[in-house]
């Protein structure tokens, strides 16, 4: 049984909710929080919903604006063993637009993020490993916007449209993206930041927070890690994937708020957001990385997102 950084039992599904600080532009504009951390026990956050109304949600683990990018980590961490014993992984961001989803899993250079993190780890673990197993580790970088995914590593326009596939055994892949073998941290690094500046909008965009204009926000499926450890012992092969994933804003559209292409681009955003939700549900147990705004102009989407977080455990 796997545990966590405080020792507790781990679940397949594991989910973790962070709410990060209220911005400057929300304090100047007299913004309160709705969120209060210190109200339940470890794991639990209560959210003003009315004058004196508070809802109670339950989290494997809920960071609050205090913590930090190595308190995060710690959780997600396991999971880097997981993948290595050839488990497939997968790691992914929820929440509405501006609530910190990029900044956890990808991160600024001075503050790095889930997704560095994840992989500094996992070539530490398999350097310690060297003397049993040996592990062939490539990368690739996708981008799922309007239905269609773009291949990030990719030099020319793929000639055919891509695809995503299940195995035989029941993984998933996309036959014909790039898989760029890689055998260090730097390799890896330098991978993503092509793959980062060939998405559609760049994940560091300023004016992704301006009104609307975080509507042209992909679904992105960011990166995709094929493992193969071989085990030097019995020269037992195993594959196992992870999948590091900085999802489109949750927030749902009027649909008389934008028209056109941004509104064909909402609604594939939402009807994914939804069938992801589904198949979580059917997974049943419990989920990752759910994070929410906490000024209270957002209350509704922040219930929506905790609902969200909530029906999958
Ligand atoms: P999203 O990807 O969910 O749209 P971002 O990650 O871009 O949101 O975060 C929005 C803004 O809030 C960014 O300026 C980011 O640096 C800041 N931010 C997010 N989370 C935190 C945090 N935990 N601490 C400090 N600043 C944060
Ligand atoms: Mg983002």
């Amino acid at each position: 049984q796997i545990q966590d950084s405080k020792g507790k039992a781990l679940c397949n599904i594991r989910v973790f909710c962070r709410c990060r600080p209220l911005s400057k532009e929300e304090i100047a504009a007299g913004c309160a929080t709705i969120v209060d951390f210190d109200a339940g026990k470890d794991g639990d956050l209560e959210v003003l919903t009315g004058a004196s109304a508070r809802k109670t949600y339950k989290f494997d683990r809920v960071y609050s604006p205090r913590d930090n990018q190595v308190d995060v980590f710690a959780d997600a961490s396991p999971m880097v063993i997981s993948v290595l014993d050839g488990y497939n992984v997968c790691i992914f961001a929820y929440g509405q637009t501006g609530t910190g989803k990029t900044f956890t899993m990808e991160g600024t250079e001075q503050n790095r993020g889930v997704n560095y993190r994840t992989l500094e780890k996992l070539f530490e673990i398999a350097n310690e490993r060297s003397e049993t197993f040996t592990y062939s580790i490539s990368v690739s970088a996708l981008e799922v916007y309007n239905e269609h995914i773009r291949d990030l590593l990719a030099t020319s326009p793929a000639s055919k449209q891509l695809e995503i596939k299940q195995s035989s055994e029941g993984s998933h892949h996309v036959p014909g993206i790039v898989e760029a073998k890689v055998n260090n941290i730097k390799e890896v690094w330098n991978v993503l930041q092509v793959g980062s500046n060939a998405r559609v909008v760049g994940s560091n965009n300023v004016n992704e927070h301006s009104s609307r204009s975080h509507w042209y926000q992909a679904l992105v499926l960011f990166p995709d890690f094929s493992l193969i450890p071989k085990n030097l012992m019995n020269n037992e092969c195993t594959k196992s994937k992870l999948w590091l994933v900085d999802l489109a804003g949750s927030e749902r559209l009027a649909k008389t708020d934008v028209q056109g292409e941004r509104l064909k681009e909402a609604q594939n955003i939402n009807r994914s957001l939804s069938a992801l939700g589904d198949v979580i549900y059917a997974l049943a147990t419990k989920s990752s990385h759910i994070p929410y705004s906490p000024s209270e102009k957002d209350l509704n989407e922040t219930l929506s997102s905790l609902n969200f977080a909530t029906r999958v455990r």
